[in-house]
């Protein structure tokens, strides 16, 4: 029966071309409607929403629609904390681009100018487009407070980014990344300031001017590169509060970096980043080490030790009690 089919079908489709391609649609329909739903699905992967107020816009996928609603809300907050802080002009309208998966933000890292391959970047701030690219794939794993931190670490980049070309001045790296944590009011793990400190006693710190083009691409010296900046900036501000701002009002008036630090603080970059290499080194003790090394694991190991150092004193005590009893069971006896 089959092959007689099979038979009638090549007989016909020498007469009928369309009567053959009818029957190959037939046949193929399952996998043809499987190949549309895909190219839907990821049609709908790659479609952008967006919200708007005032001079912000949030682009979005449309499964981000909370954190999109949350990034416009908090921009606001996020410009004056900028302001307040630095008292750097408004860079005018800007957009966040909210990115879901790893291959959405490379694609718009691409697509806005980046270079190289951001692999450890939660977010990026691209001026003069005025845009905040943000990897919302890896914020949901950080955190409640990590989107409000990104946002003014990123908007305080296009402000500064915004001045700075207007008086055609540029600024070390690690100043842009130092103060862009400090007023996001990022703070450095115990852990990595404790190999802070290891590295500034062992002479091993990485020197500000090595990093003020590029910072590391490798994540443990990425996180150093970043800390050594933060840490600068903190000192610097904890030893003279407002030396950012004076730093940063100088050049808005034109000043060059070098001699605006100067001028604000009374001292060369190398005079001021020994004397901060010499406050790390100094903080190293043997209760900061040990805190630091505190895990855990071996706040469980110390319990368990106690426990069973414990047992052995109460152990002690009843054999000495037991004896005790045997010898007054002797005296009855
Ligand atoms: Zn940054």
């Amino acid at each position: 029966m089959e092959i007689g089919n099979k038979m009638a079908l090549i007989s016909l489709s020498f007469k009928s071309p369309n009567l053959l391609f009818l029957h190959f649609i037939r046949k193929m329909r399952p996998l043809l409607v499987t190949c549309v739903l895909l190219a839907a699905a990821s049609l709908c992967a790659y479609a952008q929403e967006r919200v708007t107020d005032g001079d912000v816009t949030v682009v979005f996928p449309p499964r981000l629609r909370s954190q999109a609603d949350a990034a416009l809300a908090l921009y606001r907050q996020a410009a004056q904390q900028v302001r307040m802080k630095t008292d750097l002009p408004d860079p005018g309208p800007v957009r966040i681009e909210l990115a879901d998966t790893d291959l959405a933000f490379q694609a718009a890292y691409r697509r806005l100018g980046g270079r190289g391959t951001p692999e450890h970047a939660l977010a990026v701030a691209f001026s003069p487009q005025n845009v905040v690219l943000v990897r919302s794939s890896h914020l949901a794993g950080i955190g409640p407070g990590s989107l409000p931190e990104t946002l003014v670490h990123e908007t305080f980049h296009l402000y500064l980014a915004t001045m700075l070309r207007r008086v055609n001045r540029r600024v070390p790296l690690w100043f842009n990344e130092g103060v862009a944590q400090w007023v996001a009011g990022q703070k450095v793990s115990p852990q990595i300031r404790n190999m802070l400190q290891t590295d500034a006693k062992g002479g091993r710190l990485p020197s500000l001017a090595s990093l003020s083009e590029r910072f590391p691409d490798e994540r443990l010296a990425l996180s150093i590169a970043y800390a050594r900046s933060l840490s600068f900036v903190e000192w610097l501000e904890g030893r003279s509060p407002g030396t950012v701002r004076g730093i940063l009002s100088a050049m808005a008036q034109g000043e060059r970096f070098k001699v605006a630090l100067l001028d604000t603080t009374g001292e060369n970059v190398s005079a001021l980043e020994a004397a901060h290499v010499a406050k790390l080194a100094g903080e190293r003790s043997f209760l900061r080490t040990f805190l630091s090394q505190l895990t855990l694991f071996s706040v469980l190991a110390l319990i368990a030790l106690a426990a069973f150092a414990r047992y052995l004193v109460k152990r002690k005590r009843l054999h000495r009690t037991l004896e005790y009893e045997d010898t007054l069971d002797g005296y009855e006896d």
